[in-house]
């Protein structure tokens, strides 16, 4: 018989998660980058062998926008998208793999040391955001959702505008406290220096966005 999840482990794992790897909050800009060119190698790949598609390099890249009054920073990309079904399957069940609870017990044992050799995917925008807006068109639909959470509390998908296949990712970047500095996440130095540290490798373009007023 197959082994049923438990429902309250998502919650607990997400909570986890946050307070766990605090000290290297940046590596959530690499996360959502890599998820943003995985969903760009889908089209590519799906274009090998689909001689309908055609994969115009210059077509494809991903953008990072920061805007410092509304205090987001948005990370575009024009990647596969999502369908309906896809952000409830791919956004709705945190760590189904299992690979996160992996990390998550050895990063509680062993420090920060294991968080840089393991992707801790999307939901570690939650370090950063108190709100994750994702706004999405999936290749070959014209309907568009939005999914939209702040935190562990759960998630919502309405339908939503958007002229393009792929997908923005929305963070609400967290107001400042005595104890905590996150408005270094809508600095265009810092974001080049994450992405200079983490994505180097990534093989499509990341455009820069910083938005002051
Ligand atoms: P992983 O990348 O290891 O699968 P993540 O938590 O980073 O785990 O992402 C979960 C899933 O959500 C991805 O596998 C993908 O299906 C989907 N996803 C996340 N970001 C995007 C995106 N920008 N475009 C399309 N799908 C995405
Ligand atoms: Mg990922």
């Amino acid at each position: 018989m197959a082994k049923k999840q438990f429902k309250a482990e998502s919650k607990r794992l997400l909570e986890m998660m946050i307070n766990s790897i605090y000290t290297q909050r940046e590596i959530f800009l690499r996360e959502l980058i890599s998820n943003a060119s995985d969903a760009i190698d889908k089209i590519y790949y799906k274009a090998l062998t689909d001689e309908n598609l055609v994969f115009n390099k210059e077509d494809y890249y991903i953008k990072i926008t920061a805007d410092k009054t509304n205090r987001t920073l948005t990370i575009s990309d024009t990647g596969i998208g999502m369908n309906k079904e896809e952000l409830e399957n791919n956004l709705g069940v945190i760590a189904k793999s299992g690979s996160l609870a992996f990390k998550n017990e050895n990063e509680l044992k062993d420090g920060h040391n294991i968080i840089g050799q393991f992707g801790v995917g999307f939901y570690s925008a939650f370090m950063v955001a108190d709100q994750v807006t994702v706004i999405t068109k999936a290749l070959g639909s014209d309907e568009a959702f939005k999914w939209e959470s702040t935190g562990a509390d759960g998630y919502s998908i309405v339908p939503a505008e958007k002229e393009t296949v792929g997908t923005d990712i929305i963070l609400k970047i967290k107001g400042n406290t005595e104890e905590d500095q996150y408005d270094e996440f809508l600095e265009e130095y810092r974001l080049k220096a994450i992405i200079k540290k983490y994505s180097d490798f990534i093989r499509y373009p990341i455009k820069m966005d910083v938005k002051v007023s």
